[in-house]
């Protein structure tokens, strides 16, 4: 049932604009049921966000499949997420990029997600319990960085640690409303261009 759920959530997807054959057949490697509460489990490949605990959401298929589509990914890349949540956008980009760094501020969330990583196999994730905003000053530069919490504007920390050429993908705070914003850093200055209105948990400092 869940693998017809699934086909049907592909088509769907590349429908809606995910054009790129890799980025669709990562999100059909992924078992998304894993990174899910149990009691939430039967609805895996629907279209929505859900709840993982702590008041956190797993997020919508559309809008991980939309923001890495975003971020022009290759296998070459060293990549940065803010807000590791359940573990499956990270999952889905350790399967385009060379390596990911990922950074979540609520500790049990991280513990979960590293156990679905290590059933999966997956060994080209490193995270960390920190707060994101401060970046990960030891692996710098990252050729692509993605935010997966709204916040109202990128930390200096953000802005300096993303490689000439690389892109940061995030959710931007503008008056009232969330849309996910790519920025590329082109002469040392980030340039932006905003995408799809979206709705994520706020980004928030410091850990618990
Ligand atoms: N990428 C996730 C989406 C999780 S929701 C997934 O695929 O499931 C956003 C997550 O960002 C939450 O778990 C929240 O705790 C975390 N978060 C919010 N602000 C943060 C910060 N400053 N540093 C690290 N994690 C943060």
């Amino acid at each position: 049932m869940l693998d017809v759920k699934k086909i049907r959530l592909i088509l769907e997807l590349r429908e809606s604009g995910i054009a790129d054959s890799n980025i669709l057949s990562a999100l059909e490697k992924i078992p998304r049921e894993k990174f899910i509460p149990e009691n939430f489990r039967n609805q895996a490949y629907d279209n929505i966000a859900l709840p993982i605990g702590d008041n956190q959401t797993i997020s919508q298929p559309f809008v991980v499949a939309k923001m890495t589509q975003l971020l022009e990914v290759n296998s070459k890349h060293k990549i940065l997420e803010i807000g590791t949540g359940s573990g499956y956008q990270s999952a889905v980009l350790s399967k385009l990029v060379r390596r990911v760094y990922t950074i979540e501020r609520i500790k049990s969330l991280l513990i979960k997600a590293e156990n679905v990583f290590k059933e999966l196999k997956i060994s080209n994730i490193v995270p960390k319990h920190a707060d994101g905003n401060l970046g990960w000053k030891e692996q710098i530069p990252f050729d692509r960085i993605i935010i997966t919490a709204a916040t109202p504007f990128l930390s200096k920390e953000i802005e300096s640690q993303i490689h000439e050429g690389g892109i940061i993908v995030s959710p931007m705070i503008k008056k009232n409303k969330q849309v996910i914003v790519k920025y590329k850093k082109t002469n040392n200055v980030l340039k932006s261009e905003i995408y799809d209105d979206v709705l994520f948990v706020p980004n928030l400092s410091g850990t618990e």
